[in-house]
């Protein structure tokens, strides 16, 4: 099949052909391959983002590279596109997958850590707490954000944003080698000198666009403590605290990576004493360097009396649960944007918007990344993404519970909406939840070499025939071409389009 030529197939003989040929991915993945109607099709398509009801024509489980290529291969031969995904912390803009195959990642668990190379190899349904643990015992520190259990793939694709991130710039940059399937059912491996216009758009330009990413390697650092924790104050006090974090995150040096955020606890005997039903400001984060230096850097928020202080020194491993992030699926949801600025003006609106006389809904969180530092510089042999541009990430969430959820988003809505004259409109995709133009992840020149080196970046040794996928002359994709549909953000999660492929000799 694959020593000829695929031609590209309508929607009608595509649906007919995928309702007949479904079966045969029964079998290529030991984990399992769940169709529609199948006992346990529900508990498989069910991921980390519990909001989010996707319905895939089938779900499989690979437990290897091997699995992964036979069912790519299989999903092509139906006429369907496939949808990788590791955990589902970004499941949110895959939208319909009618016609794809979820490809769920997460039986694919090995870890490998070299310490004297510092590397780390993992396969792609790893998460970061694994890493952690792994790279800890050896001393060693990756660059990891705030979720345990957010997928090691789906982050470094994306960008990752860390607690060393403005000292260390993005995670995406700390990648040294990428393995993939790639849409024809190639496993490639890529890095600097193999297929270096790929290496080049994985880092950053969003796994799924180019393949199933089936291991990744990626550098660690001999970090083995940091100066870090949190500080806490009423929500009423968030007017005070914001306006001088909002200074002090400005001019911060480089050694410090903070988050700022409003967070309302409902009382309920799941959240801990002293949190328990209390709205609370929280200010966490990490500072590389001694004691003497942090405490410095620190002294200018803890001048403002918070009632918990427990910034110390820690080891590097405990950064991994600082963040209280939930290490369970949770009904969650939001919005986000990158900001360029906080003046006094912005602080007064986002006090107004997500303070505490604001009238959100219970959950509501607000939260600002502290960025700049080495994130807004571009790093030398970058990938994709080689900087950040915006100085503060801003994050609305909340639950997304029946009805609840209209109003979580609303409220998300008019957080972002009223800071958006501290944005010119560029977005970290990692953070998207929504369908946003994935241009705004990405320096101009960087998205027209994404889109238009699409076709080179695939091309896969000449023992294998050449896969055309996106044509790299056709212009930025749209809502309704064959890379968006199904995943209204090309870059965040886009099934590849398996159908719309020429396999060619
Ligand atoms: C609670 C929470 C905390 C977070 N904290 C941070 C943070 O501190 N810093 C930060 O930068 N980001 C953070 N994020 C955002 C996070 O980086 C994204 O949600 C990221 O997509 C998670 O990766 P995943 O593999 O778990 O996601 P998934 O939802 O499983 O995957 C997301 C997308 O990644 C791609 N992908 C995943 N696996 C593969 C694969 N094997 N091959 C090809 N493509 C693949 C696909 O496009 C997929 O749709 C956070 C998100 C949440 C929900």
């Amino acid at each position: 099949m694959f020593g000829g030529k695929l031609q590209v197939t309508t929607e009608n003989t595509r649906s007919a052909k995928a309702e007949r040929d479904l079966s045969s991915l029964r079998g290529l993945a030991s984990g399992g391959v769940h169709l529609r109607g199948d006992e346990d099709y529900d508990r498989a398509r069910t991921t980390w983002a519990l909001a989010v009801d996707l319905r895939p024509a089938a779900v499989a489980f690979p437990l290897n590279a091997e699995e992964v290529t036979a069912v790519v291969r299989a999903a092509a031969a139906a006429g369907l596109r496939v949808a990788p995904l590791g955990t589902g912390h970004n499941a949110h803009p895959l939208g319909d997958l009618s016609d794809s195959v979820l490809m769920r990642m997460s039986g694919m668990t090995g870890i490998t850590i070299d310490a004297d190379a510092r590397q780390a190899r993992v396969e792609a349904g790893v998460v970061w707490s694994s890493v952690v643990e792994a790279a800890g015992a050896h001393g060693l520190a990756a660059l990891h954000g705030s979720s345990p259990d957010a997928g090691v793939v789906g982050y470094l694709l994306g960008g990752g944003v860390s607690w060393y991130a403005r000292s260390l710039g993005l995670a995406t940059n700390s990648l040294t080698a990428v393995e993939l399937v790639t849409a024809d059912g190639s496993l490639v491996r890529v890095d600097a000198e193999h297929h270096p216009d790929l290496f080049w758009a994985v880092r950053g330009g969003g796994g799924a666009n180019f393949g199933v990413v089936t291991a990744i390697e990626f550098t660690l650092y001999p970090i083995e403590t940091a100066y870090a924790g949190m500080l806490v104050w009423d929500l009423r006090d968030a007017h005070q605290v914001l306006s001088r974090w909002a200074q002090w995150a400005a001019d911060a040096p480089d050694a410090v990576t903070t988050s700022y955020r409003h967070l309302h606890f409902p009382p309920i005997p799941e959240i801990p004493e002293p949190f328990r039903g209390r709205q609370l400001v929280v200010i966490d984060g990490a500072v590389l360097g001694d004691d003497a230096e942090a405490e410095r850097l620190l002294a200018p928020l803890r001048n403002l009396g918070p009632e918990m202080d427990t910034f110390a020194r820690v080891p590097a491993a405990s950064l991994i649960r600082m963040h209280m992030d939930p290490e369970q699926p949770v009904p969650g949801g939001g919005r986000s944007s990158l900001l360029d600025e906080l003046p006094p003006a912005a602080v007064d609106r986002l006090v107004e918007v997500a303070g505490a006389d604001s009238g959100n809904s219970l959950f509501l969180m607000a939260e600002l990344r502290q960025l700049g530092g080495a994130l807004g510089r571009p790093q030398p042999g970058a990938g994709a993404t080689a900087m950040l541009d915006g100085r503060f990430q801003l994050i609305a969430g909340g639950m997304m519970i029946g009805e609840l959820a209209k109003q979580t988003i609303a409220d998300c809505e008019r957080v972002v909406d009223a800071m958006a004259p501290y944005s010119r409109g560029r977005e970290y995709l990692n953070f998207q939840e929504e369908p946003v133009d994935p241009s705004t992840g990405y320096d101009a020149s960087a998205w027209e070499r994404l889109i238009h080196s699409a076709t080179r970046s695939t091309q896969v040794p000449s023992s294998r025939p050449t896969t055309k996928f996106p044509p790299a002359d056709s212009g930025p994709p749209s809502a309704d071409d064959g890379r968006t549909r199904g995943a209204r953000s090309w870059n965040r999660a886009p099934p590849l389009t398996v159908t719309s492929i020429r396999l060619a000799h």
